[in-house]
Protein backbone atom coordinates (compact mmCIF):
# COMPACT_ATOMS: atom_id res chain seq x y z
CA UNK A 1 0.00 0.00 0.00
CA UNK A 2 1.38 3.22 -1.15
CA UNK A 3 0.96 6.07 1.62
CA UNK A 4 1.22 9.41 0.22
CA UNK A 5 2.17 12.28 2.92
CA UNK A 6 0.38 16.18 0.96
CA UNK A 7 1.81 19.37 1.39
CA UNK A 8 4.03 19.09 4.49
CA UNK A 9 6.58 21.33 4.60
CA UNK A 10 9.44 18.61 4.88
CA UNK A 11 12.67 19.10 6.83
CA UNK A 12 15.71 17.32 5.74
CA UNK A 13 18.52 18.61 7.88
CA UNK A 14 20.71 16.01 6.36
CA UNK A 15 20.49 17.64 2.58
CA UNK A 16 19.10 20.99 3.92
CA UNK A 17 15.79 20.47 2.04
CA UNK A 18 13.20 23.06 3.22
CA UNK A 19 10.24 22.90 1.04
CA UNK A 20 6.63 22.05 0.65
CA UNK A 21 6.16 19.18 -0.98
CA UNK A 22 4.27 15.39 -0.91
CA UNK A 23 6.15 12.12 0.36
CA UNK A 24 5.09 8.61 -0.60
CA UNK A 25 5.94 5.77 1.46
CA UNK A 26 6.05 2.10 -0.05
CA UNK A 27 6.88 -1.35 1.66
CA UNK A 28 7.57 0.77 4.75
CA UNK A 29 10.47 2.85 2.64
CA UNK A 30 10.02 6.71 1.86
CA UNK A 31 9.86 6.13 -2.06
CA UNK A 32 9.75 9.65 -3.16
CA UNK A 33 9.68 13.44 -2.29
CA UNK A 34 7.99 16.05 -4.70
CA UNK A 35 4.73 16.39 -6.32
CA UNK A 36 3.09 12.84 -5.84
CA UNK A 37 2.13 11.85 -9.83
CA UNK A 38 -0.46 8.51 -8.83
CA UNK A 39 -3.56 7.97 -6.15
CA UNK A 40 -2.63 6.01 -2.52
CA UNK A 41 -3.66 6.79 1.04
CA UNK A 42 -3.62 10.70 1.20
CA UNK A 43 -2.85 12.53 4.35
CA UNK A 44 -2.83 15.83 4.07
CA UNK A 45 -0.23 17.70 6.50
CA UNK A 46 -0.70 21.66 5.43
CA UNK A 47 0.70 23.58 8.23
CA UNK A 48 2.62 20.96 9.39
CA UNK A 49 6.52 19.67 9.32
CA UNK A 50 7.83 16.68 8.21
CA UNK A 51 10.79 15.83 10.28
CA UNK A 52 13.00 12.93 10.20
CA UNK A 53 11.87 10.62 13.21
CA UNK A 54 13.37 11.58 16.10
CA UNK A 55 16.02 10.12 18.11
CA UNK A 56 16.30 10.15 21.93
CA UNK A 57 20.12 8.67 22.80
CA UNK A 58 19.64 8.57 26.45
CA UNK A 59 16.71 7.35 28.17
CA UNK A 60 16.13 4.72 31.14
CA UNK A 61 13.38 2.56 30.55
CA UNK A 62 13.98 0.90 33.60
CA UNK A 63 13.52 -2.72 32.52
CA UNK A 64 14.89 -5.49 33.18
CA UNK A 65 13.95 -5.26 36.70
CA UNK A 66 12.41 -1.59 37.55
CA UNK A 67 8.68 -1.99 35.50
CA UNK A 68 6.86 -0.43 38.63
CA UNK A 69 8.65 2.76 37.28
CA UNK A 70 8.70 2.38 33.47
CA UNK A 71 8.00 -1.08 31.01
CA UNK A 72 9.80 -1.05 27.74
CA UNK A 73 6.38 -0.95 26.56
CA UNK A 74 5.43 2.00 28.68
CA UNK A 75 8.20 4.08 27.73
CA UNK A 76 7.93 3.28 23.61
CA UNK A 77 4.02 4.33 24.25
CA UNK A 78 5.25 7.89 26.02
CA UNK A 79 8.73 7.81 23.52
CA UNK A 80 5.92 7.92 20.56
CA UNK A 81 3.70 10.02 22.12
CA UNK A 82 6.69 12.81 22.17
CA UNK A 83 6.94 12.84 18.70
CA UNK A 84 10.10 10.06 19.00
CA UNK A 85 10.22 7.04 17.00
CA UNK A 86 13.27 5.13 18.03
CA UNK A 87 15.33 5.79 21.77
CA UNK A 88 19.03 4.20 23.06
CA UNK A 89 18.13 2.55 26.37
CA UNK A 90 20.80 2.83 29.46
CA UNK A 91 21.70 -0.20 31.23
CA UNK A 92 21.62 1.00 34.81
CA UNK A 93 18.49 -1.57 35.69
CA UNK A 94 18.27 -3.96 37.78
CA UNK A 95 19.92 -6.30 36.91
CA UNK A 96 22.24 -3.94 34.79
CA UNK A 97 22.24 -5.08 31.30
CA UNK A 98 25.84 -6.04 31.14
CA UNK A 99 25.91 -9.21 29.04
CA UNK A 100 24.95 -10.27 25.81
CA UNK A 101 22.01 -12.70 26.92
CA UNK A 102 20.81 -8.69 28.67
CA UNK A 103 20.90 -6.94 25.66
CA UNK A 104 19.52 -9.54 23.37
CA UNK A 105 16.18 -9.82 25.90
CA UNK A 106 15.88 -5.96 25.60
CA UNK A 107 16.15 -6.50 22.06
CA UNK A 108 13.18 -9.30 21.59
CA UNK A 109 11.06 -7.70 24.62
CA UNK A 110 11.23 -4.41 22.24
CA UNK A 111 9.68 -5.99 19.01
CA UNK A 112 6.82 -4.49 17.73
CA UNK A 113 6.74 -1.13 20.29
CA UNK A 114 5.45 2.33 18.83
CA UNK A 115 9.02 3.32 18.98
CA UNK A 116 12.66 1.68 18.08
CA UNK A 117 14.54 0.80 21.23
CA UNK A 118 18.43 0.40 20.84
CA UNK A 119 20.11 -1.10 23.95
CA UNK A 120 22.88 0.71 25.56
CA UNK A 121 25.32 -1.80 28.07
CA UNK A 122 27.28 -1.27 30.69
CA UNK A 123 31.27 -0.36 30.41
CA UNK A 124 31.88 -2.58 33.78
CA UNK A 125 30.36 -5.09 35.29
CA UNK A 126 27.41 -4.38 37.40
CA UNK A 127 28.18 -0.69 36.37
CA UNK A 128 30.74 -0.82 39.59
CA UNK A 129 33.68 0.97 37.54
CA UNK A 130 35.98 -2.17 38.13
CA UNK A 131 36.00 -4.80 35.89
CA UNK A 132 35.57 -4.48 31.92
CA UNK A 133 32.49 -6.22 30.20
CA UNK A 134 33.12 -8.26 27.04
CA UNK A 135 32.88 -5.63 24.58
CA UNK A 136 33.27 -7.61 21.62
CA UNK A 137 30.27 -9.98 22.73
CA UNK A 138 28.19 -6.73 23.58
CA UNK A 139 28.89 -5.27 20.39
CA UNK A 140 28.23 -8.51 18.30
CA UNK A 141 24.53 -8.80 20.75
CA UNK A 142 23.39 -5.39 19.35
CA UNK A 143 24.34 -2.48 21.29
CA UNK A 144 24.96 1.21 19.87
CA UNK A 145 27.14 2.03 22.62
CA UNK A 146 28.27 1.19 26.62
CA UNK A 147 27.63 3.84 29.41
CA UNK A 148 28.03 2.98 33.26
CA UNK A 149 25.35 5.96 33.10
CA UNK A 150 23.98 6.83 37.08
CA UNK A 151 27.38 6.10 38.44
CA UNK A 152 30.94 7.52 37.14
CA UNK A 153 33.73 5.42 36.08
CA UNK A 154 36.08 7.07 38.62
CA UNK A 155 38.80 5.12 38.41
CA UNK A 156 41.09 6.70 35.46
CA UNK A 157 42.98 3.30 34.79
CA UNK A 158 40.01 1.18 34.45
CA UNK A 159 38.43 4.87 32.08
CA UNK A 160 41.76 4.76 29.98
CA UNK A 161 41.52 0.13 29.35
CA UNK A 162 37.84 1.05 28.74
CA UNK A 163 38.53 3.79 25.82
CA UNK A 164 41.47 1.41 24.37
CA UNK A 165 39.04 -1.20 24.50
CA UNK A 166 36.56 0.64 22.73
CA UNK A 167 39.01 1.69 20.03
CA UNK A 168 39.29 -2.44 19.46
CA UNK A 169 35.95 -3.03 19.24
CA UNK A 170 34.56 -0.13 17.43
CA UNK A 171 32.04 0.95 20.00
CA UNK A 172 30.81 4.39 21.44
CA UNK A 173 31.79 5.08 24.90
CA UNK A 174 29.26 7.43 26.59
CA UNK A 175 30.52 9.32 29.56
CA UNK A 176 28.06 10.47 33.06
CA UNK A 177 30.69 12.17 34.40
CA UNK A 178 30.82 12.90 37.73
CA UNK A 179 33.94 13.19 40.58
CA UNK A 180 32.39 11.05 43.24
CA UNK A 181 34.64 12.33 45.76
CA UNK A 182 33.00 15.88 44.65
CA UNK A 183 29.40 15.04 44.50
CA UNK A 184 29.14 12.58 47.41
CA UNK A 185 26.56 12.70 49.47
CA UNK A 186 25.16 15.51 47.81
CA UNK A 187 21.30 16.64 46.88
CA UNK A 188 21.17 19.81 44.79
CA UNK A 189 23.84 22.34 43.06
CA UNK A 190 26.03 23.81 45.81
CA UNK A 191 24.65 27.32 45.23
CA UNK A 192 21.53 26.52 47.05
CA UNK A 193 21.91 23.35 49.21
CA UNK A 194 22.76 25.94 51.97
CA UNK A 195 19.26 27.56 51.79
CA UNK A 196 17.26 24.22 51.65
CA UNK A 197 19.62 22.88 54.26
CA UNK A 198 20.97 20.01 52.32
CA UNK A 199 24.53 19.33 50.73
CA UNK A 200 25.65 20.34 47.99
CA UNK A 201 27.08 18.88 44.02
CA UNK A 202 29.69 21.76 42.76
CA UNK A 203 30.03 22.30 39.35
CA UNK A 204 33.33 21.20 39.58
CA UNK A 205 32.21 17.82 40.46
CA UNK A 206 30.61 17.65 36.80
CA UNK A 207 33.54 19.73 34.92
CA UNK A 208 36.59 17.32 36.91
CA UNK A 209 35.89 14.76 35.07
CA UNK A 210 34.74 16.64 32.28
CA UNK A 211 38.23 17.36 31.42
CA UNK A 212 40.11 14.02 32.76
CA UNK A 213 38.02 12.53 29.69
CA UNK A 214 38.90 15.00 27.16
CA UNK A 215 42.31 14.35 27.80
CA UNK A 216 42.26 11.18 27.78
CA UNK A 217 40.11 11.47 24.64
CA UNK A 218 42.80 13.81 23.68
CA UNK A 219 45.61 11.12 24.41
CA UNK A 220 44.52 8.24 22.82
CA UNK A 221 42.20 9.30 20.05
CA UNK A 222 38.96 7.38 21.02
CA UNK A 223 36.16 9.35 20.61
CA UNK A 224 34.06 9.53 23.48
CA UNK A 225 30.35 10.82 24.14
CA UNK A 226 29.67 13.26 27.25
CA UNK A 227 26.04 12.58 28.65
CA UNK A 228 23.65 15.54 30.15
CA UNK A 229 26.29 18.90 30.13
CA UNK A 230 25.04 21.04 32.57
CA UNK A 231 27.87 23.43 33.75
CA UNK A 232 29.24 26.34 31.74
CA UNK A 233 32.27 25.05 32.90
CA UNK A 234 31.72 21.70 30.55
CA UNK A 235 29.88 24.23 27.68
CA UNK A 236 33.91 25.45 27.71
CA UNK A 237 35.82 22.33 28.04
CA UNK A 238 34.18 21.23 25.23
CA UNK A 239 34.33 24.34 23.05
CA UNK A 240 37.95 24.22 23.88
CA UNK A 241 38.66 20.56 22.55
CA UNK A 242 36.74 20.57 19.71
CA UNK A 243 38.43 23.38 18.80
CA UNK A 244 41.84 21.52 19.03
CA UNK A 245 40.13 18.56 17.15
CA UNK A 246 39.53 16.04 20.07
CA UNK A 247 37.14 13.85 18.89
CA UNK A 248 34.36 13.85 21.10
CA UNK A 249 30.38 14.95 21.06
CA UNK A 250 28.04 15.91 23.90
CA UNK A 251 24.54 16.20 24.13
CA UNK A 252 22.52 17.98 27.41
CA UNK A 253 18.53 17.65 28.42
CA UNK A 254 16.12 20.29 28.04
CA UNK A 255 15.83 20.70 32.14
CA UNK A 256 19.42 22.34 31.57
CA UNK A 257 18.52 24.93 28.79
CA UNK A 258 15.17 25.93 30.66
CA UNK A 259 15.37 25.89 34.36
CA UNK A 260 17.71 26.92 36.99
CA UNK A 261 18.09 25.68 40.39
CA UNK A 262 15.31 27.90 41.51
CA UNK A 263 12.55 25.19 40.03
CA UNK A 264 13.61 23.07 43.14
CA UNK A 265 11.54 25.61 45.58
CA UNK A 266 8.35 25.45 43.37
CA UNK A 267 8.73 21.39 41.97
CA UNK A 268 10.64 19.93 44.72
CA UNK A 269 11.62 16.60 43.97
CA UNK A 270 10.33 16.60 40.62
CA UNK A 271 12.97 19.06 40.16
CA UNK A 272 15.63 17.05 41.42
CA UNK A 273 17.88 15.23 38.80
CA UNK A 274 21.64 14.19 38.28
CA UNK A 275 23.57 16.11 37.51
CA UNK A 276 21.22 18.68 39.74
CA UNK A 277 20.13 21.96 37.84
CA UNK A 278 22.19 24.58 37.83
CA UNK A 279 22.67 28.43 37.91
CA UNK A 280 21.21 31.15 35.38
CA UNK A 281 25.02 31.40 34.00
CA UNK A 282 25.10 27.85 33.68
CA UNK A 283 21.95 28.10 31.52
CA UNK A 284 23.00 30.83 29.67
CA UNK A 285 26.00 29.36 28.77
CA UNK A 286 24.35 26.02 27.53
CA UNK A 287 22.12 27.81 25.24
CA UNK A 288 25.17 29.32 23.87
CA UNK A 289 26.87 25.92 23.35
CA UNK A 290 23.54 24.70 21.22
CA UNK A 291 23.86 27.40 19.45
CA UNK A 292 27.31 27.58 18.45
CA UNK A 293 27.25 23.88 17.64
CA UNK A 294 29.08 22.95 20.81
CA UNK A 295 26.31 20.75 21.96
CA UNK A 296 25.96 18.13 19.35
CA UNK A 297 22.20 16.98 20.39
CA UNK A 298 19.53 17.04 22.75
CA UNK A 299 18.59 14.21 24.77
CA UNK A 300 15.10 13.74 27.22
CA UNK A 301 17.56 11.56 30.15
CA UNK A 302 13.68 10.45 30.55
CA UNK A 303 14.14 9.03 34.23
CA UNK A 304 10.87 7.91 35.88
CA UNK A 305 10.17 7.28 39.15
CA UNK A 306 6.59 6.13 41.38
CA UNK A 307 4.73 9.02 42.95
CA UNK A 308 5.75 7.47 46.38
CA UNK A 309 9.11 7.44 45.33
CA UNK A 310 8.88 11.22 44.40
CA UNK A 311 7.15 11.80 48.08
CA UNK A 312 10.07 11.12 49.81
CA UNK A 313 11.72 14.42 51.35
CA UNK A 314 14.09 15.90 48.87
CA UNK A 315 17.39 14.35 50.96
CA UNK A 316 16.06 10.73 49.97
CA UNK A 317 13.91 11.38 46.89
CA UNK A 318 15.79 9.32 43.37
CA UNK A 319 17.44 11.42 40.88
CA UNK A 320 15.54 11.77 37.77
CA UNK A 321 13.00 13.34 35.96
CA UNK A 322 11.22 12.10 32.89
CA UNK A 323 10.98 13.75 29.67
CA UNK A 324 10.18 11.80 26.80
CA UNK A 325 6.66 13.64 26.11
CA UNK A 326 7.69 17.27 26.59
CA UNK A 327 11.05 17.59 25.17
CA UNK A 328 10.27 18.29 21.52
CA UNK A 329 7.68 20.98 23.09
CA UNK A 330 10.08 22.40 26.00
CA UNK A 331 12.83 22.58 22.98
CA UNK A 332 10.57 24.04 20.14
CA UNK A 333 9.23 26.59 22.78
CA UNK A 334 12.60 27.37 23.96
CA UNK A 335 15.04 27.13 20.89
CA UNK A 336 13.04 27.81 18.08
CA UNK A 337 10.13 30.16 19.36
CA UNK A 338 13.09 32.04 21.41
CA UNK A 339 14.44 32.43 18.71
CA UNK A 340 17.95 30.78 19.77
CA UNK A 341 17.99 28.13 16.41
CA UNK A 342 15.94 27.70 13.32
CA UNK A 343 13.82 24.62 13.30
CA UNK A 344 16.15 22.57 10.76
CA UNK A 345 18.83 22.47 13.99
CA UNK A 346 16.68 22.18 16.88
CA UNK A 347 14.83 18.55 14.71
CA UNK A 348 18.69 18.28 13.67
CA UNK A 349 19.78 17.94 17.56
CA UNK A 350 16.87 15.91 17.95
CA UNK A 351 17.22 13.30 15.05
CA UNK A 352 20.31 13.56 12.79
CA UNK A 353 23.20 14.33 15.20
CA UNK A 354 22.03 11.45 17.64
CA UNK A 355 21.91 8.65 14.63
CA UNK A 356 25.32 9.52 13.65
CA UNK A 357 26.57 9.35 16.96
CA UNK A 358 24.79 6.30 17.83
CA UNK A 359 25.69 4.81 13.94
CA UNK A 360 22.16 4.21 14.15
CA UNK A 361 19.76 4.36 10.75
CA UNK A 362 17.63 7.52 10.54
CA UNK A 363 18.02 11.16 10.68
CA UNK A 364 17.69 12.02 6.93
CA UNK A 365 14.95 11.99 5.03
CA UNK A 366 16.03 10.38 1.45
CA UNK A 367 14.32 7.63 -0.70
CA UNK A 368 15.08 4.01 -0.08
CA UNK A 369 15.47 4.71 3.78
CA UNK A 370 12.92 3.39 6.19
CA UNK A 371 9.91 5.99 6.72
CA UNK A 372 10.58 6.40 10.26
CA UNK A 373 9.41 10.05 10.25
CA UNK A 374 7.78 12.29 13.15
CA UNK A 375 5.18 15.28 11.99
CA UNK A 376 5.14 18.56 14.29
CA UNK A 377 2.14 20.73 15.09
CA UNK A 378 4.43 23.60 14.90
CA UNK A 379 1.93 26.37 16.00
CA UNK A 380 -0.28 24.17 18.49
CA UNK A 381 -0.22 25.80 22.05
CA UNK A 382 -0.47 23.22 24.56
CA UNK A 383 -0.19 22.77 28.86
CA UNK A 384 1.77 20.11 30.02
CA UNK A 385 -0.02 17.59 31.99
CA UNK A 386 1.34 15.07 33.41
CA UNK A 387 -1.79 12.90 34.42
CA UNK A 388 -2.32 12.77 30.44
CA UNK A 389 1.38 11.22 29.88
CA UNK A 390 1.96 7.65 28.29
CA UNK A 391 4.55 7.28 30.69
CA UNK A 392 4.03 5.24 33.59
CA UNK A 393 5.55 8.41 35.52
CA UNK A 394 4.42 11.91 36.46
CA UNK A 395 7.66 13.10 37.67
CA UNK A 396 8.64 16.27 35.64
CA UNK A 397 9.37 19.42 36.47
CA UNK A 398 7.24 21.09 33.56
CA UNK A 399 4.14 19.90 35.19
CA UNK A 400 1.84 23.54 34.08
CA UNK A 401 3.96 24.91 31.43
CA UNK A 402 2.47 26.46 28.74
CA UNK A 403 4.32 25.48 24.99
CA UNK A 404 4.03 26.29 21.52
CA UNK A 405 4.86 23.19 19.35
CA UNK A 406 4.07 19.51 20.18
CA UNK A 407 4.69 16.24 18.15
CA UNK A 408 1.07 15.70 15.81
CA UNK A 409 1.93 12.02 14.63
CA UNK A 410 4.69 9.32 14.30
CA UNK A 411 5.44 7.26 11.35
CA UNK A 412 7.13 4.02 12.35
CA UNK A 413 8.97 2.05 9.66
CA UNK A 414 6.03 3.33 7.15
CA UNK A 415 3.09 3.07 9.49
CA UNK A 416 1.22 5.76 10.96
CA UNK A 417 0.76 5.40 14.98
CA UNK A 418 -1.68 8.17 16.14
CA UNK A 419 0.44 10.33 18.80
CA UNK A 420 0.27 7.75 21.61
CA UNK A 421 -0.52 4.58 20.47
CA UNK A 422 0.52 1.25 22.30
CA UNK A 423 0.97 -0.78 19.15
CA UNK A 424 2.55 -0.24 15.83
CA UNK A 425 -0.33 -1.89 13.89
CA UNK A 426 -1.88 1.29 14.02
CA UNK A 427 -3.90 1.99 10.43
CA UNK A 428 -3.79 5.30 8.84
CA UNK A 429 -6.67 6.97 10.74
CA UNK A 430 -10.00 7.82 9.36
CA UNK A 431 -9.90 11.65 10.25
CA UNK A 432 -6.85 12.81 8.36
CA UNK A 433 -6.36 9.67 5.64
CA UNK A 434 -9.02 10.14 2.14
CA UNK A 435 -8.57 7.07 0.00
CA UNK A 436 -8.51 8.33 -3.73
CA UNK A 437 -7.35 4.85 -4.50
CA UNK A 438 -8.56 4.56 -8.27
CA UNK A 439 -10.75 1.51 -9.28
ZN1 LIG B 1 23.76 10.19 33.92
ZN1 LIG C 1 20.76 9.05 32.46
Amino acid sequence: MRLILKNARIIDPASGFDDVADLWIEDGLIAGIGRAPFPGNLVDLEGKILAPGLIDMHVHLREPGGGHKETLATGAAAASTGGFTAVAHMPNTSPVVDTPYLVRWVKMRSRGLPARVYPIAAVTEGQKGKKLTDFLALKSAGVVALSDDGHPIAHEGVMRRALEKAREVGVLMILHEEDPDLSSGGVVDCRIAGSLGLSGIPPDAEERMVARDIALAEETGVPIHIAHVSTAGSVRLIREAKARGVPLTCETAPHYFVLTYEALIQYGTDAKMNPPLRSEEDRLEVLRGLADGTIDAIASDHAPHTPSEKARPLSEAPFGVVGLETALGVSWTELVEGGVLPPEEVLAKLSLRPARILGVPGGRIVPGAPADLTIVDPEVRWTVNPKSFHSKARNTPFAGRSLKGKAWMTILGGKILKAGNLTSEAEVPESVCTSTRTK
